[in-house]
């Protein structure tokens, strides 16, 4: 287990490694001193790697600059609509390595978890380090708030989870998630703010300001998705005319 600060030095060289200690100093505001005694636990374990050449150009003394190790095992994230669970592994960078999904056939939260657990021990690795599962709705700490495409409420999907597969397990709100994914990894990387917009089943929005992805109490809600486009357009299911829903969700795109 990686001590908050070990993490804070981990999670910057995953995001902008590989990385000169110097900058990583700057970034993290920590004196050399104090990222040398941070590194050396993470270097042992095998999460960071020393590079040969000094990344930042600068002449003197070289510093080998961090970064993550490939090797750091499979994580692997779950998408979960009401009808079909999609599983992909990556390596720590979210690069691809296999992808694959299969039917929901009973969106029961029990029903869920063993053809989550189906899907993994289908992709045959051994080396799974976490599980990230994103679905519709509204979701806090680890819970299933509402998840209105299962019809679930209240369900405490990661313990859940955790206590079958034995790894940590993260669940998310789909759009937060996919706002996360392209900060860390995407289109997003390194600048400061972006909007994702979903149009799918339903239509969603995830916002990141400051570097940072807005959570509010009301994501996965589904605020976005009734935001009025067209006076004359035509009613969603709850009646308002021309709003989002109506007009742009797949449903809505098929009526026409
Ligand atoms: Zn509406």
């Amino acid at each position: 287990m990686l001590t908050e600060s070990e993490s804070a030095v981990a999670r910057e060289v995953l995001l902008h490694g590989p990385i000169s200690r110097r900058t990583l100093a700057a970034r993290l505001r920590l004196s050399p001193a104090s990222l040398t005694r941070l590194a050396r636990p993470l270097l042992s374990a095998g999460v960071l790697v020393e590079l040969d050449d000094d990344g930042d150009g600068t002449v003197g003394r070289p510093s080998r600059p961090l970064d993550i190790s490939p090797a750091a095992g499979t994580f692997v994230g779950v998408k979960l609509t009401g009808d079909r669970v999609h599983v992909a592994a990556t390596d720590i960078r979210a690069d691809l390595l296999d992808a694959r999904d299969r039917p929901l056939d009973d969106p029961s939260p029990r029903g869920a978890c063993l053809a989550i657990v189906e899907a993994l021990e289908a992709l045959g690795r051994d080396d799974v380090r976490g599980v990230g599962v994103s679905l519709g709705g509204h979701v806090a700490d680890g819970v299933a708030v509402h998840a209105p495409f299962l019809d679930w409420h209240d369900v405490p999907l990661a313990r859940t989870l955790e206590d079958m597969l034995d790894v940590p397990v993260a669940i998310e709100n789909d759009v937060v998630a996919l706002a996360e994914a392209e900060r860390w990894f995407g289109v997003g990387r390194g600048i400061p703010g972006f909007l994702v917009v979903t149009i799918g089943a339903g239509v969603g929005l995830g916002l990141v300001v400051d570097g940072r992805t807005v959570r509010t109490p009301d994501a996965g809600i589904g605020t976005v998705g009734h935001l009025p486009l067209r006076a004359d357009g035509p009613p969603c299911p709850l009646g308002h005319r021309g709003c989002a829903d109506a007009l742009l969700t797949t449903t809505a795109i098929e009526r026409r």
